[in-house]
């Protein structure tokens, strides 16, 4: 795959760090940004629509669209698959938009070694208080899934130092701005910038 001026991102977290509503609000930020709609055989959840949070498929389905190579990535997460489509990626890149997944850090480590040029972030809750009160107030799990997810949340988040960033969303607005200044710094990058204004830079230098 060939990257261009866009740059391709892998946003991973524990559940309940904040990741969804983070990108959600940066895209509204920055809206050259893409992001990936994954596929996941996770039930769907009250409040999410299909294609929209996910494109929701069964196991078979899922093995297919795997088989035929359709993933760039895919990981099993509490016993959920979930994958990346390589089209869109492709896609996205090959038109020179930036592209953001929301992938676990499984998914961030394989994307990084196909891909060296991806920009990895990880996102920390302030405190595991912090995680399980945003896990409980979301209102989307029940008791037993919050408590899955909180136990796997150490092993989780010790991947962190494998992204190439690292923030904490503690206040949402801090965490927020903090992410626009690395998709900025990203953009900005010289060879990026002299692609994307190739025809500028050649009449400035005329
Ligand atoms: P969340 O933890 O509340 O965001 O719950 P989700 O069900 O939305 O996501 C579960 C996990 O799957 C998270 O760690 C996501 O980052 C991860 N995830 C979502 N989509 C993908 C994907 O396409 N590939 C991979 N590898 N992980 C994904
Ligand atoms: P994730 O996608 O990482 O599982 P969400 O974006 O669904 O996390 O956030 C989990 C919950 O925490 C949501 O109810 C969200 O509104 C809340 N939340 C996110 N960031 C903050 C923050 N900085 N302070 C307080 N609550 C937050
Ligand atoms: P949830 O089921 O709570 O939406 O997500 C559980 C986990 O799966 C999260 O950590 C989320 O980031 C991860 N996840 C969602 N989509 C993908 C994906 O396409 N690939 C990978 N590797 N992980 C994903």
């Amino acid at each position: 795959m060939q990257q261009q001026s866009g740059t391709l991102f892998t946003i991973s977290a524990p559940s309940g760090a904040g990741k969804t509503s983070l990108v959600r609000a940066l895209v509204d930020a920055e809206p050259c940004l893409q992001v990936s709609v994954s596929h996941t055989t996770r039930p769907i959840r009250p409040g999410e629509t299909d294609g929209v949070n996910y494109n929701f498929c069964d196991r078979s389905a899922f093995e297919s669209m795997l088989n035929e190579g359709a993933f760039l990535e895919y990981a099993e997460v509490f016993g959920n698959l979930y994958g990346t489509s390589q089209k869109f990626v492709e896609d996205q890149l090959a038109s020179d938009a930036d592209v953001m997944l929301e992938i676990d850090w499984q998914g961030a480590r394989q994307v990084k070694r196909l891909l060296p040029a991806t920009c990895s972030i990880f996102v920390l809750p302030p405190s595991e208080k912090a995680l399980r009160d945003r896990l409980s107030q979301r209102g989307q799990d029940d008791m037993d899934t919050i408590e899955r997810r909180m136990a796997a949340a150490v092993s989780e988040m010790s991947h962190y130092v494998e992204a190439d960033y690292l923030v904490i969303n503690d206040v949402f607005d801090e965490a927020l701005l903090e992410l626009q200044a690395i998709v900025r710094s990203q953009r900005l990058q010289t060879e990026k910038q002299a692609h994307r204004h190739s025809a500028q830079l050649k009449a400035l230098l005329e």
